[in-house]
């Protein structure tokens, strides 16, 4: 390794040692920079590295809110503005109870390459809370939206940040967000992304994540002589990244046997009936264990790994670290050809190398999912002229961002690593635009 990028990694390891997340996506991140510099000595002197691990900002607050039986609650939340060296912050809100510091800053830095590489002009940010809003009532998850927003939008704003979902977080509660936010700031602009069709969303930005994983899996499967048509799919998570991607795989001639939640997973040999997944988890917000009975077929698994399901082409789409090592060899052992990343660093850095060892085709989630910011920069760009594209519009545009995001990522892999290696084709081009913006803004 580069002896820069090994010092720059000590140091964050002896500061961070209690964020393992961040610890983890910075050491993936750092070990594929090294060729870069090789070649740019400048960047050691200008001290990009050191710059650039480090968030711009971090704003922690409490939310106070009051539950139905009348009792004060206190949730921590979080807003990492990670780069602004290439746009404004971007980047989601989480609401799940795991919610850390080390959690928000590995999506940030995550986020910062995955916006550079969707070629559109959006810094990096992220944040959330630890409030779950799992069993609570409408009111309760209003009123909870409502509080963060009284602390969060001094922060926030179309040219400066600009919030959106993510695990937890879906149009409703963007909805709530953004309502307070019209009525603290007086303004209708393109603060959120992710919004609602009625009051500045963009068609296409629900399905964004998961169809463009699909169009990234099928550019990348094609350029390797393989073809999606008639592959066993099997997807983790039943949320919205995976739901779109199942819809987006079917279109595409695959066949998908088996998705999960939190709680375990089903199979269904004939392909899942995804009006029916669609029914349980958007509309009831149920639980995947009444499918089997509600489908008149498949079978659910309480707990257990969907990995275990044989397949072509596996598809994470739920949380960090969702595949390990042994479902890494578990899935090779059953002739898995693709694997490629809905949710964002579901694969652990063992499990990844060894794919990638076995020869499978790897794509980490800074380019596979990045079709979802993808489109709600698309969004931003609706607000900003006040008009609103159609679906076809949108997704053609999708449709070109994630092939272009293929090539470069290919591209670059073959430049600066080897050929093949989309991880670190991902990290080098991701990171060289925001590197480049970074130098010629100096030391900021
Ligand atoms: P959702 O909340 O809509 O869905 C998450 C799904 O994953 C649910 O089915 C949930 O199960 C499951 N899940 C969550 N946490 C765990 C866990 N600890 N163990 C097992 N299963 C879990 O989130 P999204 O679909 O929006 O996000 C999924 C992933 O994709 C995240 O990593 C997110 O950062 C990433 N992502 C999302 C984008 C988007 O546009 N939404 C864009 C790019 C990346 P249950 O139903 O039981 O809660």
């Amino acid at each position: 390794m580069n002896a820069y990028v090994q010092t720059v990694l000590g140091d964050l390891q002896r500061r961070y040692p209690h964020e393992p997340e961040y610890l983890q996506a910075a050491q993936e991140m750092l070990t594929s920079l090294s060729p870069v510099f090789d070649q740019h000595p400048e960047y050691e002197q200008a001290g990009l590295l050191e710059r650039f691990v480090e968030p711009e900002r971090v704003i922690i607050f409490r939310v106070p809110w009051v539950d139905d039986s009348g009792r004060p609650r206190v949730n921590r939340a979080y807003r990492v503005q990670f780069s602004s060296a290439i746009g404004p912050y971007k980047g989601g809100l989480r609401f799940h109870p795991s919610v850390n510091l080390s959690i928000l800053k590995f999506l940030g830095l995550e986020q910062t390459l995955k916006n550079s590489l969707t070629g559109l002009p959006i810094g990096g940010g992220k944040g959330g809370s630890d409030f779950d809003p799992k069993g609570k009532s409408e009111q309760e998850v209003m009123r909870f939206c409502q509080s963060l927003m009284n602390e969060l939008y001094r922060h926030i704003g179309a040219d400066t940040d600009v919030p959106a979902g993510d695990i937890g977080v879906g149009a409703r509660e963007v909805g709530y967000m953004y309502g307070q936010y019209k009525r603290l700031t007086g303004l209708y602009d393109g603060t959120y992304t992710g919004k609602g069709l009625t009051f500045g969303g963009s068609v296409g930005r629900t399905q964004a994540t998961g169809y463009g994983l699909l169009y990234l899996v099928d550019a990348m499967l094609k350029d390797n002589g393989l073809d999606i048509a008639g592959m066993n799919t099997v997807i983790s998570g039943a949320g919205n990244v995976a739901i779109y991607a199942a819809e987006k795989a079917a279109q595409l001639g695959a066949r998908v046997i088996a998705m999960s939640d939190s709680d375990g997973y089903i199979t269904d040999s004939e392909g899942v009936d995804l009006a029916l997944i669609k029914q349980l988890k958007l509309v009831e917000r149920a639980r995947l264990s009444a499918y089997p009975e509600r489908a008149g077929r498949g079978r659910y698994v309480a707990g257990g790994r969907v990995w275990d399901t044989p397949c072509e082409l596996a598809l994470p789409c739920a949380t960090q670290n969702e595949l390990h090592l042994e479902d890494a060899k578990t899935l090779v052992s059953n002739g898995v050809k693709a694997v490629a990343e809905g949710a964002n660093m579901p694969t652990t850095l063992e499990a990844t190398h060894y794919l990638q060892q076995q020869g499978v085709l790897f794509a980490s989630g800074k380019a596979a999912n990045a079709g979802g910011v993808s489109v709600s920069a698309l969004e931003m760009s609706q607000n900003a002229m006040r008009l609103s594209w159609d679906f076809e519009q949108v997704d053609s545009q999708l449709q070109a961002i994630m092939r272009r995001i293929y090539d470069t990522i290919s591209q670059t892999a073959s430049q600066y690593a080897k050929p093949g290696d989309y991880v670190a084709g991902a990290n080098i081009a991701g990171f060289l635009k925001v590197a480049q913006a970074m130098m010629a803004q100096g030391v900021v």
